[in-house]
C-alpha cells in the first residue's frame, strides 16, 4: 500500500491516480488529490527557481537551527511544503531525498529569514568616518562627529555619553556633555554597564529639551519605552526630544570582572590604553603591545542579561552605530527614522563626516553577526536543561 502526500489515506499501488515528480512516483485516491497535487507541485517549482543561492540550504540546517535546539512548535509548515519530510515521533523527520532545495527552511516560523528580522527597519545603511580633526573614537568616530555636528549646529541641546571615571580606570561613567571637548572625551568603547538613564532625567530636570542619548540597544529600548508607553515617562510628563543613537552590541561584563582579570594576568587598568573585542577574542593595548584573549574566558564575568539579549543593531534607534562590518578606521551606521537620516546626512554635507553606501558583504557580515546574538538564546537553553 502507498500513502496519498495529499489526504494521507492509504491507496493501491495499481491506483490509475497516479504521478512522476523529481524521480519518484506518487499515488492518489482521486482525481480531486491528483489535482491538488499537481497545483502544489507547480507552485513548489516556482518557488524553488525564485529562491536565490543563498537562501538554497538543506534540511540539516532547519534541522541544527529549529528542530536540534527544541524551538520546533510542530505547525507542519515544513511537511506540508516538502514530501521527503515527515512528522514523526513527535519531530520533523526526512524520509526521502532533500536536494537542498531551501523551501522548508523558508516556510518555518522559528527560522530567521530576512534582513529587517536580523537588525530591524532601516532606511539606509552606510560606512562612515570623522572628518573632525581630532577623535579618538574606536572604528570611525561617527557617533562623535555626529554629537559634534548637532551641538555646534543647535539642534541638540546636550548628549548623554558614557566617559572614562577619573577615579577608577576604565570605569564607565555616564555624563551630559554640552561641547565638542566633552564629546572628544567620550570617545571610545568601554565593556562594562554605566548608568545613562539618571543622566538622561537630569538633563531633562536641567531644562534641556533637545536631547541626544547614546546607548547600547538596552538602553536605547528604555528610553523607547519611556516615549512610547502610554504610562511612560518621556510620554507622560517629560516633553522633551530625544534623539536615541544605538551602538552595536554583543556583551558587557562587570567592571570588577574584568579589573580582577586584568590584575590575575599580572596588569593594571591604569596602564591599559585601549580595550576592544574583535573576532572572538577580548584585547588589551598596552604601550603598543596588545594582549589577546579567548572571550570565553570572561563567562563568568558576563552580564547575565546580555545571555538573554537579541538585539545586537540597537533596532529601536533612530541611528545605530557598530564597528562590524566596514573596514577598520570606519563606522558602520543605519539611519532608521526619518529625524535619523536627515540629520547624518546634514552632519555629512557639512563636512563633520565623510559617508558611502555599505556593500552588500559588508552588510552580510553584520547580519552573520545579528544572527549569532538572535539565535543565542537558543544555546543557553540547552546549556541550561544539561546542567
Ligand atoms: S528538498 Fe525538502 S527537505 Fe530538502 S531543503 Fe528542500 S524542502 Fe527541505
Ligand atoms: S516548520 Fe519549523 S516549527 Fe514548523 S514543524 Fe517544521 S521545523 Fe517545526
Ligand atoms: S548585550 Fe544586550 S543586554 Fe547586554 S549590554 Fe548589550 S544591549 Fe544590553
Amino acid at each position: 500500500m502507498k500513502q496519498d502526500p495529499i489526504c494521507k489515506k492509504k491507496v493501491e499501488e495499481d491506483t490509475s491516480f497516479q504521478q512522476e515528480y523529481d524521480g519518484k512516483t506518487y499515488y492518489f485516491c482521486s482525481s480531486e488529490c491528483l489535482k491538488t497535487f499537481n497545483e502544489m507541485k507547480k507552485s513548489v517549482i516556482r518557488l524553488k527557481r525564485s529562491l536565490d543561492e543563498k537562501k538554497r540550504v538543506s534540511f540539516g540546517k532547519l534541522n541544527k537551527d529549529v528542530i536540534k535546539p527544541g524551538i520546533c512548535t510542530l505547525c507542519g509548515a515544513c511537511a506540508a511544503s516538502c514530501e521527503s519530510i515527515a512528522i514523526k515521533g513527535k519531530r520533523p523527520r526526512i524520509v526521502g531525498p532533500c536536494t537542498s532545495c531551501g523551501v522548508c527552511y523558508n516556510q518555518c516560523p522559528r527560522t530567521i529569514t530576512t534582513e529587517e528580522e536580523l537588525v530591524g527597519k532601516l532606511r539606509f545603511a552606510y560606512s562612515a568616518k570623522s572628518l573632525l580633526p581630532r577623535h579618538n573614537g574606536q572604528d570611525g568616530g561617527a557617533v562623535t562627529a555626529l554629537l559634534a555636528y548637532g551641538l555646534e549646529e543647535g539642534l541638540i541641546d546636550c548628549a548623554v555619553v558614557t566617559t572614562h571615571s577619573k577615579d577608577q580606570p576604565w570605569k564607565p561613567v555616564a555624563i551630559i556633555a554640552e561641547d565638542r571637548a566633552q564629546v572628544l572625551e567620550s570617545s571610545g568603547s568601554m565593556y562594562s554597564h554605566s548608568m545613562t538613564m539618571e543622566q538622561l532625567m537630569q538633563a531633562i530636570q536641567q531644562g534641556m529639551r533637545s536631547i541626544a542619548f547614546v546607548g547600547p540597544s538596552c538602553n536605547i529600548d528604555a528610553v523607547h519605552k519611556m516615549q512610547r508607553s502610554p504610562y511612560g515617562f518621556l510620554h507622560l510628563f517629560m516633553r522633551a526630544n530625544v534623539l536615541r543613537l544605538g551602538l552595536f552590541c554583543m556583551d558587557t561584563f562587570s567592571y570588577e570582572g574584568i579589573k580582577e582579570f586584568v590584575e590575575t594576568h599580572g596588569m593594571r587598568l591604569a596602564d591599559i590604553d585601549a580595550m576592544k573585542i574583535r573576532k572572538g577574542k577580548f584585547e588589551f593595548e598596552q604601550a603598543g603591545q596588545i594582549s589577546r584573549f579567548s572571550l570565553s574566558e570572561f563567562d563568568e564575568y558576563r552580564s547575565s542579561s546580555c545571555k538573554f539579549c537579541t538585539d545586537m543593531a540597537a533596532e529601536n534607534s533612530d541611528i545605530s552605530f557598530g564597528g562590524v562590518g566596514t573596514p577598520d578606521g570606519y563606522t558602520t551606521v543605519f539611519a532608521r527614522s526619518s529625524i535619523g537620516y536627515e540629520i547624518f546626512n546634514e552632519a555629512v554635507e557639512n563636512g563633520f563626516l565623510e559617508a558611502r553606501a555599505l556593500e552588500d558583504y559588508e552588510m552580510d557580515r553584520v547580519l552573520n553577526l545579528a544572527r549569532m546574538k538572535k539565535v543565542q538564546m537558543y544555546g543557553v537553553n540547552r546549556r541550561s536543561k544539561k546542567t
